[in-house]
């Protein structure tokens, strides 16, 4: 299955926003560049990116698109472990590794994987609820470090 909803590129990117009404303005394509950059991203990571490359803006209104881009559903947010909002550039069906030790995010795209774990969980029925969809985090560090120390 294509992820069709992936809006990687920046022509994509700037359909997207003529689709919503938006302006491809320079700050818009600057956060999306950076997101294109970092995959999953929070606000301050975007701004120091942009910073880093010789930009100006601020984490309010960084966020502020972000936030604004993920509503639209251009990307999505991800609330990480260590209490962060991430922002993810692939919006389409995919797995997460998520390393711990540097609180970070991989995707894996394993069409595979993910459909074992759906067909199995169609198959159950959890009393009261209904399922709106899987989420799956594989929780992980590097492999070359000891794992985190537990409290
Ligand atoms: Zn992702």
């Amino acid at each position: 299955m294509a992820q069709s909803t992936h809006t990687s590129t920046l022509e994509d990117f700037k359909k997207s926003l003529k689709s919503h009404g938006l302006k491809a303005t320079d700050q818009r394509l600057a956060i999306h560049g950076a997101m294109m950059e970092l995959g999953h991203a929070s606000a301050d990571m975007v701004r120091e990116y942009i910073v880093s490359h010789g930009g100006r803006i601020t984490v309010a209104s960084v966020y502020n698109t972000l936030t604004q881009l993920a509503l639209l559903g251009i990307y999505k947010h991800r609330l990480s472990a260590n209490n962060k909002m991430y922002f993810d550039v692939n919006t389409g069906k995919h797995i997460h590794l998520y390393d711990v030790y540097n609180n970070s995010y991989k995707d894996i795209l394993d069409e595979e994987l993910l459909m074992t774990v759906e067909t199995a969980l169609k198959r159950r029925r959890f009393k009261g609820f209904r399922v709106d969809g899987i989420d799956i985090q594989i929780l992980c560090h590097p492999s070359h470090r000891k794992a985190p120390r537990s409290f």
